[in-house]
């Protein structure tokens, strides 16, 4: 028997990975080719060459006992260095080893930072819709996760309704930009709004909130298009990234917590988030995958092939009549439900071998998710089926 906690929170709720592997199973019926499986974010890029390379010279060159011995928990030093050095050139911050803490990826991150922040009771808000396992880690802490509905026609955060979310219990606010699941880069405007109504906050309440910015899609952004750096918007930012989009690693597990020095109670944080990397089991981020870093630092995946990807299917699903909105990064695109209960839509797109996520499953009610992590020739295949669906609907 498991805890009342778990069951309480397993029951009732929508396994994306479930709607995945019921996509293998209808392809073990009818074929491959004719499975259009558009629900789960796996990268389909292939890893930068520079990958496989470092981690066998990583192999050749390390001194065994060290490379596959404990690290420090928050890291090897040359590896913190190299990513401090790196961010303060490309964003001209000012972050030290010190504020650098590796992570096994951003989900332990955010836990950990759950960890670290989170009494009994707490808040975090996020915008909605936000990846669902922020529920999972600020309730495994016993807090409370507050979403903030953004704007229904563009998915930016909506001002009113952030601010109205907040309470004197309001310890954390997540944001995710490029987003999962909408594929949308929140603006300039946008953020500046959110640090001015956190600022607001912070003197309100007396106490510091910090933005955590979950950012493992970072640089998935299309057309050129420059995602605001958020510790330039509002002093007490902690930076959560990942490795595992920018570089197609997810299996690998790494990623890390930035914070500059500015950051409230800073040195306290520290030692909470170090703690807290022992206390949860993490213990360290892999060993080799860090060191593979100080040459791949600033690699990145081919991202034109998921920006193929995205103009195909906006393009395509506008052009059938579906009402999208525009998905200006990550690798997902949001698209309107043509019924009510988007479930139900999902169901119904089964009927057409087409797989979705519902956008309930992100606090994202009348809406579905395409993850387009898939090879082009299935967009491009899967085209007559979306508007097979479509007519369903409206002829
Ligand atoms: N945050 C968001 C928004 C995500 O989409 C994901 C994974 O899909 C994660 C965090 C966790 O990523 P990882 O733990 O692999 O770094």
């Amino acid at each position: 028997m498991i805890s009342k906690r778990l069951q309480a929170s397993l029951d009732g709720s929508v396994c994306i990975r479930d709607i995945f592997e019921e996509g293998k199973k209808l392809a073990s019926i009818y074929g491959q080719e004719n499975i259009f499986n558009f629900s789960i974010g796996n990268p389909n890029v292939a890893p930068p060459a520079i990958v496989n390379e470092t981690l066998k010279e990583v192999l050749d060159r390390e001194d065994p006992l060290t490379l596959h011995g404990y690290p420090a928990n928050v890291g090897h030093p040359d590896v913190r260095q190299c990513i401090a050095d790196y961010l303060n050139q490309r964003y001209h911050t000012r972050y030290t080893i010190d504020g650098i803490i590796m992570t096994s990826g951003a989900a332990s991150a955010l836990a950990i930072l759950c960890n670290t922040f989170l009494d009994q009771g707490d808040e975090v808000i996020t915008f909605a819709p936000y990846f669902w396992e922020y529920k999972s880690y600020v309730e495994t802490m016993y807090g409370k996760l507050v979403p903030a509905l953004c704007d229904q026609n563009t998915l930016q955060p909506d001002p009113a309704t952030f601010e109205a979310a907040f309470s004197p219990k309001t310890r954390m606010v997540f944001i995710n930009t490029p987003n999962n699941p909408t594929g949308a880069v929140y603006t300039e405007a946008s953020i500046k709004k959110v640090a001015e109504i956190m600022e607001r906050k912070e003197k309100e309440y007396g106490h510091p909130i910090y933005l955590v910015s979950d950012e493992p899609y970072r640089l998935l952004a299309y057309g050129g298009l420059t995602v605001p750096y958020l510790p330039h918007y509002y002093k007490d930012t902690i930076v959560v990234y990942s490795y595992s989009k920018t570089l197609s690693i997810p299996g690998e597990r790494v990623g890390y917590i930035a914070m500059e020095g500015s950051v409230a109670d800073f040195a306290n944080v520290v030692a909470g988030i170090t703690a807290s990397i022992r206390y949860l089991g993490y213990v360290n981020a892999p060993s080799l995958q860090q060191k593979m870093l100080l040459k791949c630092v600033d690699a990145t995946v081919d991202i034109s092939i998921y920006e193929k990807n995205r103009d195909l299917l906006y393009k395509s699903l506008t052009d059938i009549g579906y009402e999208c909105i525009h998905p200006d990064g990550a690798f997902y695109l949001f698209m309107r439900s043509l019924e009510p209960d988007d479930a139900k839509f999902c169901d119904r797109a089964k009927e057409e071998k087409i797989l979705m996520a519902p956008g309930t499953a992100f606090g994202g009610p009348g809406f579905v998710r395409v993850s387009y992590c898939v090879p082009y020739d299935v967009v491009q295949r899967s085209i007559p089926a979306f508007k097979r669906l479509y007519d369903k609907y409206k002829k």
